[in-house]
């Protein structure tokens, strides 16, 4: 696609609980920044009858998301970006992804081809030229960074929260979703270690592309969101002091045409809460041990204290 002006991903990264659909959406209200959710479910389960849109309507007859699908079926088939959605979803696919455009990827560059297409085609009808994906698995980041072309440049943006607000809104959660109530035994040991993998493992997978990566702490937006705002505009080359200022006067952003991801997208309009320490008070004292023991070393290494 040689005459397209250029379009960028920017590929979101986080642990589970992290604020990342919060922070995508309220960088979704720039005007040239458009909040896509979670990419990896299109076209499955996102363009299946029976999904609802943010918007409140079938993602099969929502404006946005209708001619998007068009468009991308003008240049590119449905059904083989389906099976690179199975061939290309796990850990297991990342040796394919970087072997990238060697021969040795096969069918590697028609996987790519697609990626750009659907960016492409979201980026053409939403008017705007940066697309936000919280797919967050890291194969599927490595994916974008190969694609990545003069007409697709690829951004990672890797959100991290506070380790223990993470473990105690996934206990939380756990306790909501299990009917019995109460925690499952070794709870705080499995999200502490979850914290940590998946942390480490974008650090691993992105961190060593300093042009194409950036790390920022969900808290650092409400302690210092002159700062947090500015590393994110700098990143991106544009001006994100309309945004901040919203966010600094305690605005509601609406969500959009959200098709997949995070529950969040079905309620309508979001907040950057205030710094949420909860974790201090409602995390046991045991836990908070437990976490400091298993994910202690790593939590310093993102200037946790
Ligand atoms: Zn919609």
């Amino acid at each position: 696609m040689p005459d397209s002006p250029p379009v960028t991903i920017l590929y979101v990264v986080s642990s589970p609980h992290s604020g990342s659909t919060v922070l995508s959406t309220i960088l979704g209200s720039h005007p040239d920044i458009f909040f896509a959710g979670e990419l990896y479910e299109i076209p499955e389960p996102a363009w299946i009858p029976g999904v609802t849109c943010s918007c409140g309507k079938p993602a099969a007859t929502c404006d946005f998301w209708r001619p998007v699908r068009k468009r991308f079926e003008r240049t590119a088939d449905v059904e083989a970006l389906h099976r690179d959605e199975g061939n290309y979803r796990n850990w297991k696919s990342l040796p394919r992804v970087l072997l990238g455009r060697t021969p040795a990827a096969a069918d590697f560059p028609q996987y790519a081809a697609r990626l750009e297409t659907l960016v492409r085609s979201i980026a053409t009808e939403s008017g705007k030229r940066i697309i936000v994906d919280t797919s967050k698995g890291g194969t599927r980041g490595r994916a974008y960074l190969e694609a990545a072309s003069p007409s697709l440049q690829v951004k990672v943006l890797h959100v991290v929260r506070d380790g223990r607000g993470v473990v105690l809104s996934r206990r939380n959660r756990e306790a909501r979703v299990v009917e019995t109530g109460g925690y499952k035994p070794h709870a705080t040991l499995r999200y502490s270690l979850l914290w940590v993998g998946a942390n480490l493992s974008y650090v691993l997978l992105f961190g060593l592309r300093r042009d194409r990566y950036l790390r920022v702490r969900l808290e650092d937006f409400t302690r210092d969101p002159d700062r947090a705002f500015d590393r994110i505009a700098r990143f991106l080359s544009i001006d994100l002091s309309g945004v901040r200022d919203q966010v600094k006067a305690g605005a509601a952003f609406p969500v959009g045409h959200v098709i997949a991801g995070n529950r969040l997208r079905l309620s309508g309009a979001v907040r950057m809460r205030p710094e949420a320490s909860e974790w201090t008070t409602q995390l046991p004292r045991a836990d908070q041990r437990l976490f400091a023991i298993v994910a202690g070393w790593t939590a310093r290494l993102f200037g946790y204290s």
